[in-house]
């Protein structure tokens, strides 16, 4: 069996399923097979697949087919242009959770203290913690998904200080510039319509937080306050949905400079605000 046999079988095999991208994903595949770079692919169309290859890469084409997402099969994916761990405890980071990275860099440039709440595999505490080269503190109520986090910052020397708690309880007054957070958001009642991928792999304590999808966000914009020094900053992904209800709970407290950043298709996609003086 042959590289370029091979991708011809794996991407008919993926496009029969009705996999999306089959060609790409064909390719992903092997080259976690054959522990190659993609070149490899086209530059040795004619080279032999060793049986370890093959055994893997018909492996990984099964999976695959059986619904599990591709990062979770080769274990990694790109977030911010660098490359992170991902395992079946933690969401796959989406390209649409740069937003929050941009925004946060935008508007706190020069943070000293950040905290992320609901770090999944770390993409954003680790990114900011290289961008900015603050002090960043993350949490997560899933202590396998911190596990994950801690491997992702030592991989990329990213100092992060890490703690499994829910939202952010436990932690004291922490004087922050910056909260971040990509919590849950996903009503409960979305979850039938959800593609495969997500609703029968991703950890659903990283999706939904409850019947609204708007749960964990009234605990955290309640408990920033108290968590950010005067004129800080709480930059949150949320749903397509949801701009109304989270800058609903944000009228409730001392929040200005209220925006909402759209993604690049066209949808609310993160929302922002700085914390006044609290009375
Ligand atoms: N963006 C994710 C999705 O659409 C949901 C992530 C989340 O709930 N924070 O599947």
């Amino acid at each position: 069996m042959t590289v370029e046999s091979a991708l011809r079988q794996g991407f008919k095999l993926l496009e029969d399923a009705g996999i999306p991208a089959p060609r790409l994903t064909a390719e992903v595949l092997l080259c976690h097979a054959l522990q190659r770079e993609r070149s490899y692919l086209y530059s040795h169309p004619e080279a032999e697949l060793n049986d370890n290859a093959w055994l893997h890469y018909g492996r990984y084409l099964h999976e695959r087919l059986q619904g599990k997402p591709t990062q979770y099969i080769t274990k990694k994916q790109e977030f911010y242009g660098r490359e992170f761990r991902v395992t079946p405890d933690v969401l796959i980071p989406r390209p649409e959770t740069e937003h929050v990275v941009e925004t946060a860099l935008r508007l706190a440039p020069r943070a000293r203290r950040v905290l992320d709440v609901g770090c999944g595999s770390g993409a954003i505490a680790v990114t900011l913690q290289l961008e900015m080269g603050a002090t960043v503190f993350a949490t997560d109520i899933s202590e396998a998904a911190v596990r994950v986090a801690r491997g992702n910052a030592e991989a990329l020397q990213a100092q992060v200080w890490f703690a499994v708690c829910d939202v952010a309880e436990g932690l004291a007054e922490a004087r922050l510039d910056l909260l971040v957070s990509n919590p849950p958001y996903i009503p409960r009642g979305e979850e039938a319509g959800l593609q495969r991928e997500i609703r029968e792999f991703e950890p659903h304590t990283a999706l939904f937080p409850g019947p609204t999808g708007l749960e964990i966000y009234e605990r955290l914009v309640a408990d920033a306050p108290r968590l950010l020094s005067p004129g800080g900053w709480i930059v949150m992904e949320i749903g397509y949905r949801q701009e109304e209800g989270v800058r609903s709970l944000l009228r409730r407290g001392p929040w200005q400079d209220v925006e909402t950043i759209h993604d690049l298709a066209g949808l609310p996609r993160v929302i922002a605000g700085r914390c006044g003086a609290v009375t």
